[in-house]
């Protein structure tokens, strides 16, 4: 017997006008998941349909449950719509499945059927009763669920129902350039950006010899794991040692996070234009250190009109743990290698900053320059989530 993967769009198709373009996109995305198997992908204004080879059945499965947009799928029998054709399907399925209540579901989206989807439901009840030894129909709790959804040509029977990801299909709502720390919070908030429908470039600020190959690695291979929920993430890779260092020679220690931060925005703001994004993600989360208060906020955001998106602003540490441990990033994120962030930390970093005094600080050293320099300077990769398939150095 053939089967599909049948996937239903639930939210999406709230999309009204937008609907087309929504689910052409999640059909582009599912299509390059699945690029290298033998697959048929098809759609109609209510279903997309996955026809597969039975041997690859459980990796397509663990491919599309990675694809954001995707609410609801089942794998689904699928016959031509004929009425004794669909009785021995039914038989043949309910025969292998252990159950003692049952409940049959039908949907007639074939008006041309001749039967109502009621009726049909209890003929197809009637008929597992008579051929089935001590079994019995439990509307409200039964063991065994049998869907029968009747459309055009053909009919699909499933019994097995599973949900997707959710979100939006990557690529329905602009890119978005993320912050990208070997830390807990940033790839999570990459993660949460990603299933809002945003396309990533994520950027990571390295101070070698400072920090060390091993936290630039950490952070190629947390950008692998987000990979996983998109096609690939460019990673911009930025010498960041200039601007620090002149930080800590020119500026009172209490500011020189305030202030690194503050330049790290104004790249983000360059980046972002360059790039065509259109916001700056990251893993603030309010009142986690002392750049995270929401003065500090305030004052760090003042170097930038772009939106400043912050998906774990509001979620306890614990919260975001979870969603790291859930999305497979947490073991890299605990590994000891130190960021650029945590190397120059001053003993007393101020809480609430005054902006003047910023201002006052940075007119001490030619830091647009700098700017201009890491940004040109900084190293380009392409990551997916099998492997680094491009390195190309822009100096
Ligand atoms: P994380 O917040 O990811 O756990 P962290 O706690 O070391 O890392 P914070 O000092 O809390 O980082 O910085 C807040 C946010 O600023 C990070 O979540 C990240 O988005 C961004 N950020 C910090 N350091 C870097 C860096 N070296 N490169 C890129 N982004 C950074
Ligand atoms: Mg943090």
């Amino acid at each position: 017997m053939e089967r599909v993967i049948m996937i239903k769009y639930g939210e999406l198709s709230t999309k009204k006008g937008n609907i087309n373009f929504f689910i052409g996109t999640l059909y582009k995305n599912i299509k390059e998941k699945l690029k290298n198997y033998n697959v048929n992908i098809y759609k109609d204004i209510s279903r997309m349909y996955i026809e597969f080879d039975d041997q690859d059945l459980e990796k397509i499965l663990e491919r599309i449950n990675n694809i954001f947009g995707l609410h609801e799928y089942v794998v689904a029998y699928k016959i031509e719509t004929d009425i004794e054709k669909i009785k021995s399907t039914v038989l043949e399925i309910v025969k292998k499945e252990p159950f003692k209540t049952f409940k049959v579901e039908t949907k007639r989206s074939d008006k041309k059927f001749p039967i109502s989807s009621l009726e049909f439901s209890k003929e197809i009840g009637g008929l597992i009763l008579k051929n089935i030894d001590n079994i019995k129909v439990d509307v409200h709790n039964p063991d065994l669920l049998l869907h029968i959804e009747i459309r055009n040509t053909n009919t699909y029977i499933y019994i097995n129902h599973y949900e997707g990801l959710g979100g939006y299909p990557n690529g329905t709502l602009g890119k978005g350039m993320l912050m990208l720390s070997g830390g807990i919070d940033s790839p999570v908030a990459g993660y949460l950006s990603l299933k809002r429908g945003i396309i990533l470039e994520a950027v990571y600020f390295e101070a070698i010899p400072h920090t060390s190959m091993e936290a630039r690695n950490k952070v190629i291979n947390l950008t692998k794991k987000l990979a996983k929920y998109t096609n690939k993430i460019k990673l911009h890779i930025i010498p960041f040692t200039e601007i620090q260092e002149s930080i800590y020679k020119n500026i009172d220690s209490e500011y020189c996070i305030t202030i690194m931060r503050r330049m790290m925005y104004r790249i983000m703001e360059d980046l972002v234009k360059l790039r065509k994004a259109q916001i700056i993600i990251n893993g603030e989360s309010i009142g986690q250190v002392a750049s995270q208060t929401l003065t500090s906020m305030q004052v760090i955001n003042n170097v930038t009109n772009y939106p400043v998106i912050r998906p774990v602003a509001c979620l306890d540490k614990l919260e975001i743990i979870d969603i790291a441990k859930k999305i497979d990033t947490y073991d890299i994120s605990i590994l000891p290698y130190e960021d650029c962030c945590t190397i120059f930390v001053p003993k007393h970093p101020v809480i609430n900053p005054d902006l003047s005094k910023c201002i006052e600080y940075e007119k001490t050293f030619n830091y647009e320059e700098m700017i201009h320099k890491a940004i040109k300077r900084r190293i380009i990769m392409d990551i997916t989530e099998e492997d680094i398939n491009k390195f190309s150095d822009l100096l």
